[in-house]
């Protein structure tokens, strides 16, 4: 059974005017396809094929650099259906109950909370991830290198930027601090991330 790629959980033009359709278009349409595409090329006719995503992903862990583009592909799958559901029309803002005391014990409150995970995103040098994870039962903020994720670190994901160019290139150029802002502002899912703390 080959991957497909997702469909993305709103329509493409949800999040404007913070992501364009024309962002996503691309963003999901092209690069999420691509990853897709490339990960069952390198799985075919092979003991991998018939596994779980995330088997996938930790086996190859164990075997780089031998399997670097088995491990990025497939992460890079997981990464953006992760991210996709990472976003809301009208999210944003600051979330409520469980998520909320559990950002005020672990990471110093909220405020610093943004602080944090703005600096990770805005300081990951060249393409990778900014999250929010669980370890060892605490919430800490994390970024990671091009396809690198928090399962391979032993950490549970429970919120991610993409801050590779694809992700704001055509909607912010360079600005990728701007990205992250509009994102924490105006498209978080909070719901989300309150299930995946579980
Ligand atoms: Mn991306």
């Amino acid at each position: 059974m080959a991957f497909e790629l997702p469909p993305l959980p709103y329509d493409k033009s949800a999040l404007e005017p913070h992501i364009s359709a024309r962002t996503l278009e691309f963003h999901h349409g092209k690069h999420h396809a691509a990853y897709v595409n490339n990960l069952n090329g390198l799985i075919k006719d092979t003991d991998l094929a018939d596994k779980p995503l995330e088997d996938i992903i930790l086996a190859a862990a164990k075997d780089l650099p031998a399997k670097q583009g088995l491990f990025n592909n497939a992460a890079q799958v997981w990464n953006h259906t992760f991210f996709w559901n990472c976003m809301k029309k009208n999210g944003g803002g600051k979330p409520s109950g469980k998520v909320l005391a559990k950002i005020e014990s672990d990471l110093g409150g909220f405020d610093k909370f943004i602080e944090d995970f703005r600096s990770a995103a805005t300081t990951q040098f060249g393409s990778g991830w900014a999250w929010l994870v669980l370890e060892n039962g605490k919430l800490k903020i994390t970024k990671t290198g091009n396809a690198d994720l928090p399962l391979a670190h032993g950490q549970k994901a429970l919120l991610t930027v993409d801050v590779w160019e694809h992700a704001y290139y055509l909607d912010y150029q360079n600005r990728r601090i701007d990205f992250v802002q509009a994102f924490i502002d105006n498209l978080i899912d909070w719901e989300f991330v309150e299930k995946n703390l579980g």
